[in-house]
């Protein structure tokens, strides 16, 4: 169970982690939205159709893995069910993290997986960034596109058809990395496609920076 203390800390984090989506550029109006496991069966959310300056720790909505509210006066994001949908199915997820960054939705649009093309592509996401299938919102099918996407896959981040970003992370936190590094990854193959052909990366090269990445790099 999670003392109260924790699920405060937790509010109070994912205010932070909003935050830093529109001060990474990544999110329009109120189209994006962060959640944090904070128990094997609970999740925050952000509330649906709230701005992000007006977004304080307790407006945070709690959510079962159903998607139903537990505790919060607001309703919660549209994309709840999906998020609940990957916390019910991906047990090593703790943050899943949804938006409709331009370049990365941009990939999205044309169902593109954006190719592994650069060293930090293998660090971060260990190959291409794939694409998952259409789906509309409401039920589990943008949920289990993403699931079905990124099981099996080392990429954290999975573009939607037609869609968007969704990301997963052990964390709240590093599934906004993973959201960031996404959008400046698209950007950067993006803008290397105008001027020619981008070259690939030899499969091992990729594994061998991706292992590097995750289990040396930073500090210990
Ligand atoms: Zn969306």
């Amino acid at each position: 169970m999670t003392s109260s203390a924790a699920l405060e800390a937790s509010r109070q984090e994912l205010v932070a982690l909003h935050l830093e989506l529109v001060r990474s550029g990544l999110v329009v109006w109120t189209a994006g939205n962060v959640s944090a496991r904070v128990s094997p069966d609970t999740f925050l959310i952000k509330p649906s159709g709230v701005g992000y300056p007006e977004l304080d720790a307790a407006s945070m909505v709690l959510c079962d893995l159903s998607g139903a509210v537990i505790e919060g006066d607001l309703s919660p994001s549209s994309d709840t069910a999906a998020h609940a949908y990957v916390y019910r199915h991906m047990a090593g997820v703790h943050g899943v993290v949804h938006t409709h960054s331009t370049y990365a939705t941009a990939w999205a649009a044309r169902g593109e997986p954006i190719p592994c093309v650069l060293t930090a592509m293998a660090d971060e996401f260990g190959g291409e960034v794939p694409v998952g299938p259409f789906a509309l919102i409401g039920g589990d099918d943008i949920g289990r596109g993403i699931v079905e996407t990124l099981q099996g896959h080392r990429s954290p981040a999975v573009l939607m058809r037609n869609h968007g970003v969704f990301t997963i992370g052990r964390s709240a936190r590093d599934a906004v990395k993973a959201a960031v590094m996404c959008e400046d990854v698209a950007r950067t193959v993006h803008v290397s496609r105008q001027l020619g052909e981008p070259l690939p990366i030899a499969a091992d090269d990729v594994d061998r920076l991706h292992d590097r990445y995750q289990n040396v790099y930073g500090q210990r």
